[in-house]
């Protein structure tokens, strides 16, 4: 294994205030944030209270009811939003910064988070422009039928800490194109990167009130927006147990509600794989924002014919995995987003080592030269783990692979699908008919083919089972922030019903 450099001393604490109605303005209270890496302190955030919550709301609800944004053309905010674009590509290089100083994430993955959330802002001005409702001319002479489609009103945005910036891009952008107005709430941990799309938006020249942010804690200014009459939508990206609160807080309402919740993905390798292929991919799945992932592929399903030295090959490439500072241009792996959550991966493994499985390598934290302080954790692989094990089903949420033998298809799909989430999959096969039957037989919103936490803007992903429901990204994205309305028109005299 090794580690890399030290961590940017230049830093300065970035301050942020709360973004309602067009200005950022200071909150009564602040939290502070440190490099996970480091131990340094990178930024101070604003934590609002239910009164700042409701003013934001109430902004955004008069917006919505009499402002400009939801009347708009679909060119007018396409513009915009092409605006948008162009202001977060020239602030590319300082969005990765601080989202790696807050969440821990290398530098270079941080930066492919910018671009991707960068791609979703033009794909979702390009639907603000083609997307439409549908004209039924088909219902006989005298009857026509249009179903329109209108924003969906205020969206409440909760966001967690693994990727805030490109989570917040795949709503926001797709809510702004529909016509929509909004108040977000991002993890308290890493809110630098919404207060700064809140800046750049209004730099773009978004009026004031369409786009607000309250930052601060889940139960106080997140409990605000589930509750809130006020709000007509809440698109929610975060863990089951929360969403679930969430779902009771926000029932009386009867507001819309998107989910998309946590994960357990699987990897399942076939002895027809390319298996150089299917070793970098199934290591890549799990390690991924050092596995801090809602599509995380953490539990990998092995043939048994190969699964000896296909774990073998992917050992040996696990050790040579770089760990590094936040900041460190060669880091693969960064540093965990804090200390109670390390404990917690810590824990697990060690009950899975209970359960009667065997760590082949990793297990331990990392904490020489300069990664001292830092919440670093060692790429984990644990093999001979069962179907009964609590870490076989748990999300860990961390750089840890469980290993799991199967020797039919109909034995890998079982296993695939006997967690409770089902947010993605992923089925590394040369073999046409086992990689097309199989993905179609997995329980999950998504499954890639020789490929793995993949994507495109135009590809809608999500959840079924307890990883929640609604989609984000793709056409479907943008319909989740769109009411159907249906009008139907009669010319001419309809056949009357009454006889007299
Ligand atoms: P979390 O604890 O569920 O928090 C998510 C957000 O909800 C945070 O902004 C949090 O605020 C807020 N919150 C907490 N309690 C709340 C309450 N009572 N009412 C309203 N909001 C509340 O999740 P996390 O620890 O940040 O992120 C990790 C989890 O997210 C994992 O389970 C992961 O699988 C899931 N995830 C899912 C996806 C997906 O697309 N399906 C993507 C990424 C992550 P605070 O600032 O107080 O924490
Ligand atoms: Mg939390």
């Amino acid at each position: 294994m090794t580690t890399t450099t030290a961590a940017d001393p230049t830093t300065e604490v970035r301050k942020y205030g709360l973004f309602i109605d067009g200005t950022e303005r200071p909150a009564a209270k602040h939290s502070e944030r440190a490099n996970p890496g480091t131990g340094q302190v990178v930024a101070r955030f604003a934590r609002g209270s239910a009164e700042d919550a409701a003013e934001a709301i109430a902004a955004a609800r008069r917006e919505f009811d009499s402002g400009t944004w939801p009347r708009l053309s679909g060119a007018a905010r396409s513009q915009f939003l092409h605006r948008l674009a162009g202001l977060m590509r020239r602030d590319a290089e300082k969005l990765a910064h601080i989202e790696a100083e807050e969440s821990g994430k290398p530098i270079r993955l941080a930066r492919g988070d910018v671009s991707g959330s960068i791609g979703l802002v033009e794909f979702a001005a390009s639907l603000a422009m083609t997307e439409h409702g549908a004209i039924y001319d088909n219902l006989g002479e005298g009857f026509t039928g249009l179903v329109t489609r209108e924003p969906c009103g205020v969206v409440g945005m909760i966001t967690p800490w693994n990727f805030p910036l490109l989570l917040l891009s795949q709503k926001l952008p797709f809510a702004l194109a529909a016509g929509c107005t909004v108040v977000a709430k991002p993890s308290e941990l890493t809110s630098g990167t919404t207060v700064e799309t809140a800046r750049l938006c209004q730099e773009a020249g978004l009026p004031a009130g369409v786009f607000n942010v309250v930052t601060g804690s889940g139960s106080v200014v997140g409990s605000a927006l589930s509750k809130s009459f006020d709000i007509d939508m809440l698109s929610f990206t975060g863990s089951t147990q929360v969403g679930n609160t969430i779902s009771a807080a926000a029932a009386p309402s009867a507001k819309r509600l998107s989910m998309e919740l946590g994960g357990k993905a699987a990897s399942i390798v076939f002895p027809d794989a390319d298996l150089e292929a299917a070793t970098e991919g199934v290591l890549f799945a799990v390690l991924f924002n050092t596995g801090e992932c809602c599509v995380s592929g953490a539990r990998l399903l092995v043939h048994e014919d190969i699964a000896d030295a296909f774990l073998e090959g992917l050992v040996a490439k696990a050790r040579t995995v770089r760990t590094g500072q936040p900041l460190d241009e060669d880091a693969d792996l960064g540093a965990l987003i804090h200390e109670q959550h390390l404990n917690d991966i810590l824990a697990k493994v060690a009950q899975a080592r209970e359960d009667g499985a065997t760590v082949l390598t990793g297990g331990g934290r990392l904490g020489a030269d300069s990664l001292a302080g830092g919440l670093f954790l060692e790429p984990t692989i644990v093999d001979n783990v069962t179907p009964d094990a609590r870490i076989f089903h748990e999300e860990v949420f961390g750089p840890v692979l469980t290993v799991t033998r199967f020797s039919t298809v109909d034995e890998a799909v079982g296993l695939a699908n006997a967690v409770e989430y089902g947010l993605a999959n992923s089925i590394w096969s040369k073999n046409i008919d086992t990689a097309l039957n199989t993905a179609r037989r997995l329980r999950s919103g998504t499954v890639w083919v020789n490929t793995t936490i993949d994507g495109a803007p135009q590809l809608p992903g999500g959840g079924v089972k307890r990883s929640g429901y609604g989609r984000e990204m793709g056409v479907a994205g943008y319909e989740e922030f769109t009411e159907v309305k249906t009008i139907q028109i009669r010319t001419g005299v309809k056949e009357p019903f009454f006889r007299s």
